[in-house]
């Protein structure tokens, strides 16, 4: 029995620091480059098992160096990988530029993740085994919504980040039990720029949301109860960039463990809080007992 299963994307993400970047047509000299392994999906299941979670992952690498590299971090951190299939062509990428303000460019090449469009016989299976399914948009909505449903009929919990932003179809938003979109995408979802109304707008058709505000913490709202605002914790941010699916990822193995909510989003903030103080999406992510010492304190 598995607690959590992730069906979604591994990117390598390539990383360019520079102290400001080019415009068109011009070459410049960076300061740093690295590769380091992320992906909605991947960056989910890392968080989730290293906040104590048992993990797997469905998704697929290439049959590159960097799939080889996306498969083996991913086990690193604890992360079930048996199925994770590798495909023939290359993994995916996301081409980041970071410059000395802090502001960024991205381009995303899905690869290997493009081929994800359906389950795989088996897949089904998997789902049913665990407690909990998290889902997010970088791979093709058609699969997306088989595991959603998949999940649906054998009584998994689902949760969604809505993340690329892109409008949802409502079979999938009816499918889905927790939905966990940050302010922008809440906005994209609903037409509201008001994150409490956005929430009761996801409410007809979503029972629980929760929008993260980043520094100023998250929104929690459900059908029928008061919404509740937990704030974040007060820290020197280096680097955002996977907070939320840190975020996601501890908020999962907490509710699975029977946390009531507001205990749940309360250690799931300590887990994001620890993970923006240092540089990198999934390098920075806590590991379980560096969250129990955060939310102690
Ligand atoms: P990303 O796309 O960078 O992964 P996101 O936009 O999905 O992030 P955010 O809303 O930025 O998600 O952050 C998720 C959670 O992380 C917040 O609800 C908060 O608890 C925590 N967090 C984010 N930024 C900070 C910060 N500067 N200080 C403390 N906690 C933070």
């Amino acid at each position: 029995m598995t607690d959590i299963v992730v069906l979604g994307s591994t990117n390598m993400d390539l990383v360019t620091y520079v102290e400001k970047a080019p415009q068109r047509g011009e070459t410049v000299t960076g300061r740093e480059f690295r590769t380091i392994p992320g992906g909605k999906g991947a960056n989910q299941a890392t968080a989730a098992a290293r906040a104590g979670g048992d993990v797997l992952m469905i998704g697929a690498v290439g049959n590159d160096a960097y799939g080889a590299q996306l498969r083996s971090a991913l086990e690193h951190s604890g992360v079930d990988t048996d199925d994770l299939r590798t495909v023939e062509g290359p993994s995916g990428t996301a081409h980041i530029v970071v410059d000395d303000e802090g502001g960024n460019a991205i381009v995303v090449i899905p690869g290997a993740n493009a081929t994800l469009d359906h389950l795989s016989p088996g897949d089904e299976g998997v789902i049913a085994d665990a407690d909990t399914l998290l889902l997010q948009l970088e791979i093709p909505l058609p699969a997306v919504l088989a595991g959603a449903r998949a999940a649906r009929r054998h009584g998994v919990r689902t949760v969604l980040t809505p993340s690329p932003a892109r409008p949802l179809p409502d079979e999938l938003l009816g499918a889905i039990d927790l939905i966990v979109p940050n302010e922008h995408e809440a906005a994209t979802l609903t037409g509201r720029t008001d994150p409490r109304e956005a929430a009761g707008v996801l409410l007809d058709l979503v029972p629980e949301v929760v929008v993260t505000l980043g520094a100023s913490g998250s929104l929690y709202a459900a059908r029928g109860a008061e919404p509740l605002t937990v704030p974040a914790l007060e820290v020197t941010a280096v680097d955002s960039t996977g907070a939320g699916d840190t975020f996601v990822g501890a908020l999962a193995v907490a509710l699975g463990e029977g946390r009531p909510m507001p205990d749940a989003l309360a250690w799931a903030s300590c887990a994001a809080a620890l993970s923006v103080q240092r540089e990198g999406a999934t390098v920075s992510m806590p590991y379980r007992p560096e969250i129990d010492e955060r939310y102690a304190s």
